[in-house]
């Protein structure tokens, strides 16, 4: 088979002179790989382990898996295997991967922003329902998550998201990870520019394309076109933010380098304003920039935030004009950033005259059944389909405004309510240990306890408080940017016993208080005592708030 993997064209690198230390940038030279996970890309492009999965591994089961493949190239495919039951999370650190694993796996599909037919929701629930024991969360990147996928299943899994337009590839791995669209995107009465049209001219385009199936580590994208900013652009890798140019009109700034996890990064913006059918090349030039000059050494420093770090804005755009695009791009001062909420949650306005309505799953859990019955209530109200949020949410579009009534109290019923309290509306929740190899406590089920008991406790709460969970320091529920960030760790009882807890961070926000949360050294609560911790904290903050003063 001819090797359609990318090669670097040095020719084209003038801008950078080579230091004396490699961090294994192929822009300078360092094509040598000098990692493990870097020696594995190189080894087989990992785009052809699907191949394998079609052909082999799905036949001859579980143990015929490569283990090159099983650990490193099966999340291209959007797979990975899962923790085994029963294994605290004081012996995540401890253990090998291997002893952590258990034989099913954790499928993601993207969705990238697209408008999900009920058709295809009922997809989604069917295969839940018949082939993940009825998981199925709604995760803040707008994928679906499975667990308990057996690999016997997965070509037959592939066909039927096939069926509805749908895909897990790529939606792991170093590689262009599922993209952030907005939800209203097309629709939104507010709205200034639709971006759907660039983001699935990128996903035609690169999407697969052996060129960028491997980046130094994952390359989040985000765009909207929504006034609100709500596809949380400040911790994209690369971001497209819709803005208005005083000559051009409507089109996009782009900001690049954002991150969470341990060494958080607000994305900076290049201020400049591009047209809507150019968003896919400068997509293609900042990926291209992140694969031939990012740092592959180490994996702690291989995301693109370093790498803008080290640069600066103007450094980055100017190799994005030369190197990449060939031509300088408009400038623009970037818009400021909206204040307020971003998940689109109740019901609002349509351009055409129709309504859209956000719906707030608990943490983002779901099931294959929900799914189902949510189709169901779509069909039965006519609602032309769904998209997911960043915030875990899910918003129908399209309904007509005679039916708003029936449909909330429909959804009301299924679980599925579109007037949730804010505890319900506001909390986020990773996977955590119940599923995820590199978890340290539970997340899920924690958060559905601290929700019932904050409703109860602070009912007709009057401003919003938002609450991440985390399972690890990974932040992959943004631990650093809510008013209060859960990262999860052992901490201390009062007996001096080692149990499951939380380190805090708090006054995290993003738009116009963009803030990474504080972490206070002395904040740090069991998993046990956390119910009460929030409990005081929210009481201090209702007595000492001046008037119109946020959490934040
Ligand atoms: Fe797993 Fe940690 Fe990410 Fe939670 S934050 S899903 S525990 S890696």
């Amino acid at each position: 088979m001819a090797d359609r993997r990318y090669k670097p064209d040095f020719a084209k690198f003038t801008q950078i002179p080579r230091p004396k230390r490699g961090e294994g940038q192929w822009a300078l030279g360092y094509t040598e790989p000098l990692n493990k996970n870097e020696q594995s890309k190189k080894d087989d492009d990992p785009l052809n382990v699907r191949g394998r999965i079609i052909a082999t591994y799905s036949k001859k089961g579980f143990d015929s898996i490569d283990p090159a493949d099983l650990r490193g190239r099966f999340r291209w495919m959007g797979l990975y295997t899962q923790r085994k039951p029963g294994i605290d999370g004081g012996k995540t650190a401890i253990l090998e991967e291997e002893e952590l694993d258990d034989r099913y796996f954790m499928m993601r599909v993207r969705t990238d922003g697209a408008l999900l037919s009920p058709a295809a929701v009922r997809a989604l629930g069917e295969i839940g329902r018949d082939h993940a024991r009825d998981t199925a969360d709604v995760t803040d990147r707008e994928n679906i998550q499975y667990h308990w996928i057996e690999i016997e299943d997965v070509p037959t899994i592939w066909d039927k998201l096939d069926s509805v337009g749908l895909q897990s590839l790529e939606a792991c791995g170093d590689s262009p990870r599922p993209f952030l669209g907005s939800p209203v995107a097309g629709i939104a009465a507010d709205e200034i520019i639709d971006g759907t049209s660039a983001l699935e001219e990128i996903k035609r385009r690169y999407l697969g394309d052996p060129a960028f199936s491997n980046f130094p580590r994952k390359f989040k994208t985000s765009l909207t076109g929504h006034p609100s900013h709500d596809t949380a652009p400040e911790i994209n890798d690369v971001a497209f933010v819709g803005t208005v140019h005083p000559e051009h009109g409507p089109g996009f700034d782009v900001w690049v380098g954002g991150g969470l996890s341990v060494n958080p990064h607000f994305a900076g913006k290049l201020g400049v304003w591009i047209p809507l059918d150019e968003v896919a090349d400068v997509w293609a030039g900042v990926a291209g920039i992140f694969r031939d000059y990012g740092y592959r050494r180490l994996r702690s420093k291989a995301r693109l935030k370093f790498l803008v770090a080290d640069w600066g804005v103007e450094k980055f755009r100017e190799v994005l004009e030369k190197e990449y695009l060939g031509k300088e791009l408009v400038s623009l001062e970037s818009p400021a950033s909206p204040l307020g909420h971003r998940d689109h949650i109740g019901v609002h306005d349509q351009k055409d005259g129709k309504k859209y309505v956000g719906i707030a799953p608990t943490v983002g859990r779901v099931s294959g059944t929900l799914l189902l019955a949510l189709a169901d209530v779509m069909d039965k109200h006519g609602v032309a389909g769904a998209r997911l949020t960043p915030y875990q949410k899910i918003v129908l579009i399209g309904v007509e405004a005679t039916v708003v009534d029936a449909l909330l109290d429909d959804l009301d019923v299924v679980g599925l309510s579109a007037r949730p309290s804010n505890w319900r509306r506001n909390t986020m929740a990773c996977t955590g240990i119940e599923f995820c190899k590199l978890a340290i406590v539970d997340t899920k089920q924690r958060s559905f306890d601290l929700i019932n008991e904050l409703e109860k406790r602070f009912p007709g709460l009057d401003t919003p408080i938002t609450v991440n969970v985390n399972g690890c320091p990974n932040a992959c529920a943004r631990t650093q940017s809510a008013d209060i960030g859960l990262k999860g760790q052992l901490v201390l009882d009062d007996e001096g016993n080692q149990v499951e807890g939380f380190q805090v961070h708090l006054g995290g926000a993003l738009g116009a208080q963009a803030n990474f949360g504080r972490k206070l050294r002395a904040h740090k609560v069991t998993s046990k005592g956390l119910d009460d911790y929030v409990t005081a904290l929210v009481t201090n903050y209702l007595a000492q708030r001046e008037a119109g003063e946020t959490f934040t």
